[in-house]
């Protein structure tokens, strides 16, 4: 895996608050990386240094082998970017939006640029609508038309900030879908979000911010691998308790946790026994709670729902 973003010890500072305070991204080709942090907590600064938007107080950044913001010019244009609300003008059309953001791009003949802009539209699901003003056009729509616009230079890596901020739950699953389609299409996804489900739902490699400083940062398989112990349900807790001696750390309703990752050897001891085993399952941690182990703080700094 070759590493798409790196940022050794990057800082930004304003006056005396350390908004991003030493952190160490590592981010690969193939990742969508997700950028977990409470409101407040640096995501918007750091993905601003990452794309040459705000220079760092210190530290180093890497994008795409380059170092930012020096090589802005050579790997920008590999790069599609999405930060804060996109910005189109709603007397436009979609369509026409694009083709003023085209003008800005690699260019071609008239024809190649309509190829790219209906390519695009089509891609994510605007192309019935295009023609339409965008003063008219949904939250999601226009979120999607910003996407649409990063994706015109066919990006190798695509920075995203909230993405899916403001949208209605349709408007959120139709943005997850089109960054999963861009991702097995090729594209490396970095998203920054405040939604531990987003990012469990999308993500296959996480890293928390909290307060300025990367808490956690690793593959979301790794983050949520089994613990070691399976969970039973049962109408008869304490019947599992008496047959598996020793093996049961937690009892809570009628789920019991019983130390040992082989479900098949607790089922056939327990229906043996004659026990009713309703469901059994290896128990993982949620990434909710992995997060909350890693910031040690209250669970309202990371909203743990949409
Ligand atoms: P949100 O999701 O609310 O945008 P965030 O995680 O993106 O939050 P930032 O916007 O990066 O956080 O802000 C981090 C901290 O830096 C906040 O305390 C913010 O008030 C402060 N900050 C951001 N930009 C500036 C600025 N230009 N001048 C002074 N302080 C700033």
């Amino acid at each position: 895996m070759t590493a798409v973003i790196t940022t050794r010890g990057l800082v930004k500072r304003f006056g005396r608050l350390r908004a991003v305070d030493g952190i160490d991204l590592d981010v690969r080709t193939g990742d969508i990386y997700g950028f977990l942090g409470a409101n407040g907590s640096g995501k918007t600064t750091t993905v601003r240094m990452l794309l040459g938007l705000v220079l760092p107080t210190s530290g180093e950044i890497e994008l795409l082998g380059g170092r930012m913001p020096r090589a802005g010019r050579r790997v920008l244009p590999r790069v599609g970017a999405l930060i804060e609300g996109p910005a189109h003008y709603g007397h436009l059309s979609g369509r026409e939006n694009l083709a003023l953001l085209d003008a800005a791009g690699p260019g071609g003949s008239w024809r190649t640029r309509r190829r790219r802009i209906d390519e695009v539209l089509e891609q994510v699901g605007l192309a019935g609508v295009g023609r339409r003003p965008v003063k008219a056009y949904s939250l999601g729509m226009r979120q999607r038309l910003g996407l649409a616009g990063a994706l015109l230079r066919r990006p190798e890596l695509l920075v995203l900030d909230e993405p899916t901020n403001g949208l209605d739950p349709q408007g959120i699953t139709e943005v997850r879908e089109l960054l999963l389609d861009l991702h097995r299409g090729g594209t490396t996804v970095f998203l920054s979000s405040h939604l531990l489900a987003e990012v469990e739902q999308l993500c296959s490699r996480v890293g928390v911010l909290d307060r300025g400083r990367l808490v956690l940062q690793d593959e979301l398989a790794t983050l949520t691998a089994p613990t070691g112990a399976t969970v039973v349900h049962t109408p008869t807790p304490d019947r599992v308790r008496a047959t598996l001696d020793g093996r049961v750390t937690a009892v809570d309703g009628q789920r019991v946790v019983v130390l040992g990752a082989d479900p098949a050897e607790v089922n056939a001891r327990l229906v043996s026994a004659g026990i009713a085993v309703n469901g059994l399952a290896l128990e993982r941690p949620t990434l909710e709670e992995v997060v909350l182990a890693a910031t040690g703080t209250s669970t309202d700094r990371v909203d743990a729902r949409p």
